[in-house]
């Protein structure tokens, strides 16, 4: 009798795309793509966080190409609420119309976006930590990590033939003032995995981050000796860190009061989503006035130098409802974000003018504790995971390097370096790159709504130009800006006046010139980086400067008034 021979032939799988679009050699702006079998997701949907300062233009990611190569996503996963992994969502969703998943306090961040665009807010989906959704042939589980905001979570993103975890921000905290520290069983259960795509921001850093924990006692410990009004700085999204004031406050006998616009949004959000339940009631800024000195503790945003927040005209003495005095301390609970260091140093120079203390990361390193892992939390999660091979992401090159160099030694394979734009293709034994797109830089202004996006300007585009003409008055130490700032330019670029007069006048006020000449020979170079670092192409610019008498007072008024 006839028997057909039974074929078994080893099943072939296709490989597993992997395509960044940014935070790939930069830190911000991350957005990850992952592809099987013709099907496609994205994870994060960031912004450039080095902009993400009041009415600068904001930088989102290059998304032009995807349609023409069928890499449009089906599905988008956020894996927590930080700007650098979900600030460019409004502008970039239309175009893909998907459902968005992503833990409730990202979700309620985004539907505030998503409302604030002109959006419905029906594709936001909130996915509890340690909640899985499968969509097409990815089965995608939220797990729980530590980070400085709440609900964040890395992803294990998995398909038939392979394993892969990608990483989001994370550190290994043992002590987290909310949520737990991190399950190693979770993780421990995943392993061996084929590919962990993974945070670099501190692989250049040994040992362990800090814990939430001990930067609270360090600002409990700094507090505790102030006499005068407290004011501290911290992120708004550092929702732990907010909690551990509340406590602070009421422990030292002071009253809190929050300022800066996203931080309310914060602290509402938290308070809505159950993260701040026992936090003291608020004192509204006007009420200020009418307490001790020693009974204020104020929370404020502006810890980055954004010239309009009130921790700036507090700086200035400018501020309508605090006036600081020499016995009060200013307390700084954040990192520089590295490009804002100028801006930074500006603000702190204003409160020592004031004859304020001021206590940082140089006077006290405990004050803050990094969202981050240095190389000893790298190498216990890669123990844990056992990867096969390792994709350095959200760093810039020197990072990646550090990163590759700790995993080689544990004897994960990586990739010579990768950048944003390319396609890499993972199989069972290795992790290449195929080919590499071309991405430009996309920069919106902020107020502008994601139906009036500008494209970029193309190099080709040459000879733009952009004239501007300034008034400006000598003063004791040099010069200052008066009246309005006059500027045109051929084309349209995508520069916002409000930023460019903030950053001329911040700027101008710094310099010390005795001369007209000298004060352009000073600013002209400053001017020309400032406006490289916003504009997809650099025009020829033409800086008038125009010195106003300062005698005849009602012509200064004339001219300021205008
Ligand atoms: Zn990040
Ligand atoms: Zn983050």
């Amino acid at each position: 009798m006839f028997r057909p021979r039974a074929q078994i032939r080893p099943r072939i799988y296709p490989p597993l795309l992997f395509h960044p679009l940014g935070g790939c050699g930069e830190i911000g702006m991350n957005l990850s793509l992952y592809g099987y079998d013709g099907d496609w997701i994205a994870v994060d949907c960031g912004m450039m966080i080095r902009q993400d300062l009041p009415d600068q233009p904001l930088q989102i990611p290059d998304v032009e190409h995807l349609a023409a190569h069928a890499m449009v996503p089906s599905a988008i996963f956020i894996t927590h609420g930080h700007e650098d992994h979900l600030g460019a969502l409004a502008w970039i969703w239309p175009r893909w119309n998907c459902p968005v998943y992503a833990t409730p306090l990202a979700i309620e961040l985004l539907r505030a976006k998503f409302i604030e665009q002109g959006l419905k807010t029906d594709a936001l989906k909130p996915v509890q930590p340690g909640a899985s959704v499968t969509t097409g042939p990815f089965n995608v589980t939220f797990l729980p990590v530590t980070h400085s905001i709440p609900e964040s979570c890395a992803l294990s993103i998995i398909t038939p033939r392979y394993r892969v975890l990608h990483t989001g921000d994370w550190k290994l905290d043992e002590r987290p003032l909310i949520g737990r520290p991190l399950s190693a069983a979770q993780f421990q259960a995943l392993a061996p995995v084929d590919l962990v795509v993974a945070d670099s921001t501190n692989a250049d850093v040994e040992g362990h981050s800090r814990s939430e924990t001990e930067a609270a006692g360090a600002l409990e410990a700094v507090i505790q000796n102030c006499r005068g009004r407290v004011v501290v700085s911290c992120f708004a999204s550092n929702i732990a860190r907010i909690k551990a004031l509340g406590g602070i406050a009421e422990r030292s006998g002071r009253r809190v009061a929050l300022l800066g616009r996203s931080m309310e949004r914060m602290v509402s959000i938290a308070l809505q989503l159950g993260y701040l339940d026992d936090f003291p009631p608020r004192v509204p800024t006007h009420d200020l006035g009418y307490l001790h000195a020693e009974e204020v503790l104020i929370i404020a945003t502006g810890s980055q130098g954004e010239p309009r927040s009130a921790l700036s005209r507090m700086a200035q003495g400018r501020h309508p409802a605090v006036d600081l005095q020499p016995e009060d301390d200013v307390i700084f609970s954040a990192r520089a974000i590295p490009g804002n260091e100028r801006p930074i140093e500006r603000l702190k120079a204003g409160f020592k003018r004031l004859g304020v203390s001021v206590h940082d990361e140089n006077t006290d390193p405990a004050l803050h504790a990094s969202g981050h892992p240095a190389r000893e939390e790298l190498r216990q999660l890669y123990r844990w995971l056992q990867p096969k091979m390792l994709l350095p992401v959200h760093g810039e090159a020197s990072h990646q390097e550090a990163h590759r160099e700790l995993a080689s030694n544990l004897g994960i394979q990586v990739p010579q370096r990768v950048k944003n734009g390319a396609v890499l293709a993972l199989d069972a034994e290795t992790l290449v790159s195929t080919i590499q797109h071309h991405l430009r830089p996309q920069l919106i202004a902020s107020r502008m709504r994601p139906g009036e996006r500008t494209s970029p300007v193309s190099a080709r585009q040459h000879a733009l130009t952009l004239s501007i003409a300034l008034n400006v008055l000598p003063t004791a130490t040099g010069w200052t800006r008066i009246g309005r700032l006059l500027w045109d330019s051929e084309t349209s670029l995508p520069l916002d006046e409000e930023a460019l007069t903030d950053w001329l006048d911040a700027r101008i006020d710094a310099i010390t010139a005795e001369t007209l000449l000298q004060l352009r020979q000073q600013l002209f170079g400053p001017l020309r980086d400032w406006l490289q670092q916003r504009l997809p192409v650099l025009p020829e610019i033409h800086l008038q400067l125009m010195p106003v008498d300062p005698q005849p007072e009602y012509e200064v008024r004339t001219i300021s008034s205008r």
